[in-house]
């Protein structure tokens, strides 16, 4: 078989790409809309970015991330395979090792590695709201399905420095908006408060009590991380760890009173924003650096992968890489699925670029006359093809024309030199007009902005 792309990572042409562009272009536009601006960070980073602030338990750093060999290490490794004598390489080779120290990873995520630039760039010391957005491919080592990929694309927004919860309810109403200027309505928002570092370890320790005398019903990833990560059981895809996970004690009954009130808050936000929204307990996402506010967007258009977005506030984010804390809330939405859905609508209109005009030259002394003349109008911004194998007939051109989906076909054989004039085929009527050969390329320029 032919070599092929890595599983799970997909190429992406044609007619699909196009749609992609149409989508891309619209969600830049509801950005900006909005006032955020982007962002782009490396796709390789030190695991540590992720390591650190991800979470330990999660599924992400235990076995998802692709890391990559550093060049010193691969130059160690080869010397010592070939069984290096020479003392002085495997010297620099090890202090190359000792300085580089480190690890690198393909950004599994977007959040950690923004927080990174954040700080790297001293981009929060402002005194007020900066908005950001990101649109990048991702890279997990997860289990190829529908709407789950090795590399996948997300868009992600980024408010900080902004405690409120009205922030919280800006990207959502975003969102919302932006799903909308999509004509996708087949969604639901589901939101919930996951506590802060002052009331969390409340709800943990309920949490843990109530796994405990249930633990060996649980899987068993979740009976071992039940002691340290409580959570997450909540939001485990295995069947008994739902079934017992959905009598759990509720962590809206575990906030402080800071948190209840950010709550609240957030629920008039949404709801003087005109968003239409359901409370869910389970949302806890998989992710450890959130804070108070965790929503999701979960739509039945997609199947088991049913999350169109996921995003929250991770204030404390910041602290993990040394930092004071930041505020900030964002969300991350993932193009594949969103493209998943709009494909289940068939909603998405996309315009397929197509050629103004394909020259077909009948002989060496049209080609001549053509060819310059072509060259000249693309200079000017019009889309123009020539057939450039001499001697084919007007039908097999005509045929090229249509293939190519021009919307004209330019016509000149001996006959029409000889009168001073071009054919001008209408390749979606059938009609034909002769123009002059006397500044045809001002006449098919003006035609094409005309139309435009
Ligand atoms: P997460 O970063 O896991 O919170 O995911 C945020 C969003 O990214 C999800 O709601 C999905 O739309 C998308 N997403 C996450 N993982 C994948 C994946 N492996 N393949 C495709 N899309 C994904």
């Amino acid at each position: 078989m032919a070599i092929q792309s890595v599983r799970g990572m997909h190429d992406l042409f044609g007619d699909d790409l196009a749609k992609w562009h149409a989508a891309e272009s619209r969600i830049r536009r509801v950005f900006t809309e909005f006032g955020y601006g982007e962002i782009r960070t490396p796709a390789l980073e030190r695991l540590e970015v992720f390591k650190e602030t991800v979470g330990e338990d999660t599924d992400i750093v235990q076995k998802q991330m692709f890391l990559v060999s550093d060049p010193a290490i691969e130059a160690l490794l080869d010397s010592l395979k070939r069984g290096e004598r020479e003392a002085s390489k495997i010297d620099t080779a090890l202090s190359d090792l000792a300085r580089v120290g480190e690890r690198y990873v393909l950004r599994p995520e977007g959040t950690a590695a923004f927080i990174r630039a954040v700080i790297q760039h001293q981009l929060h010391r402002q005194p007020h709201a900066q908005r950001y957005y990101y649109y990048l491919p991702m890279y997990r080592y997860e289990r190829p399905q529908k709407g789950r990929l090795r590399q996948f694309h997300q868009f992600g927004a980024e408010l900080i420095n902004d405690p409120s919860p009205e922030a919280d309810a800006e990207v959502i109403v975003l969102l919302d908006h932006l799903y909308r200027s999509f004509d996708l309505k087949e969604y639901e928002i589901r939101v919930n408060n996951v506590g802060c570092p002052g009331c969390r370890p409340k709800y943990r320790e309920a949490l843990r009590d109530y796994f405990r005398p249930r633990l060996k019903e649980l899987c068993p990833q979740c009976q071992e991380r039940f002691e340290r990560a409580p959570l997450r059981v909540l939001d485990c895809k295995n069947e008994d760890c739902q079934r017992i996970a959905s009598a759990a004690p509720i962590g809206l009954d575990y906030l402080c009173g800071n948190c209840r009130s950010h709550h609240q808050g957030l629920k008039t936000a949404l709801t003087l924003g005109g968003v239409q929204f359901q409370e869910d307990p389970r949302i806890v996402r998989g992710l450890d650096y959130y804070s108070r506010t965790a929503f999701e967007f979960v739509s039945t258009l997609l199947g088991a992968q049913s999350a169109l977005v996921g995003g929250g506030r991770y204030d404390g984010l910041a602290e993990r890489f040394g930092e004071k804390p930041i505020p900030s809330v964002g969300f991350a939405l993932g193009m594949e699925r969103l493209m998943l859905a709009l494909d289940a609508k068939g909603t998405l209109a996309f315009d397929k670029p197509r050629p103004s005009y394909y020259f077909a030259p009948l002989g060496n002394a049209a080609f001549e006359r053509l060819f310059p003349l072509s060259l000249e109008l693309k200079r000017r911004g019009v889309w123009t093809e020539i057939g450039y194998e001499r001697g084919k007939g007007l039908k097999a051109m005509l045929k090229q024309a249509d293939r190519a989906g021009a919307l004209y076909a330019v016509i000149l054989g001996d006959d029409e030199i000889g009168r001073s004039v071009a054919v001008l085929r209408n390749m979606q009527k059938g009609a034909q007009e002769e123009l002059p050969l006397e500044a045809l390329d001002d006449q098919l320029f003006r035609r094409i902005h005309r139309a435009v």
